[in-house]
């Protein structure tokens, strides 16, 4: 199964998405980690997105799409994967498109997890706050305001996007995670 997850910062995707890896055998793949992970190792890519992440723009489209597209080449994604904080823009979902041509692969879906903006703010300086490895860099106030406009004004169209293909599924994300989980499950079981 191949999907996508999306919803603003703090909507409980990547929560979402650990769940479903497992219970479908299918790979998690968040670009934020991947990219947190080149920070830490002070890679080429990940001296090129740290300033841009820590302030919580958007890192290019040529370098997250090139991520995408080699791990998805993995042999642990041949069952399936959860794109987890990819597509973030509409050039991105295009490319996305395009890459999944060549591959031969097909979508099967796109669960976008909806919350009420207010909220975020508040869940998002909570967990920060009880993080094991101590905050991120981009879960400050003023970056973390950046990031939900950013995903106001080029992720929000990607639901669009994909809404117009007769592929989005919206759930209500302010529910209790359990029940998100399970009306997940529910719409997994009908596509
Ligand atoms: P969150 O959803 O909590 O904002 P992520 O872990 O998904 O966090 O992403 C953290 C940061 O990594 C983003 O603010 C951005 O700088 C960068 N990033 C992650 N995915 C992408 C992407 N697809 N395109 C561009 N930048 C990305």
């Amino acid at each position: 199964m191949k999907l996508i997850f999306l919803g603003p910062p703090g909507a409980g995707k990547g929560t979402q998405a650990q769940r479903i890896e497992q219970a479908f055998d299918i790979r998690q793949l968040s670009t934020g980690d991947m990219l947190r992970a080149a920070v830490a190792a002070e890679t080429q890519v990940g001296k090129q997105a740290k300033d841009i992440m820590a302030r919580g723009d958007l890192v290019p489209d040529a370098v997250v799409v090139g991520i995408i597209s080699d791990r998805i080449d993995e042999a642990d994604c041949a069952n399936g994967f959860i794109l987890d904080g990819f597509p973030r823009n509409v050039a991105q979902a295009e490319a996305l498109d395009e890459m999944l041509v060549t591959k031969n692969i097909v979508l099967d879906g796109v669960i976008e997890l909806a919350v009420d903006a207010e909220v975020l703010i508040g869940r998002i300086l909570k967990r920060a706050a009880e993080s094991e490895g101590g905050p991120r860099e981009d879960d400050t106030e003023e970056a973390l305001q950046h990031r939900l406009r950013v995903y106001e004004e080029q992720t929000a169209p990607v639901a669009e996007f994909y809404a117009s293909k007769g592929i989005l599924n919206t759930l209500d994300g302010m529910q209790d995670m359990d029940e998100v989980t399970r009306q997940i499950q529910a719409v997994l079981k009908e596509i």
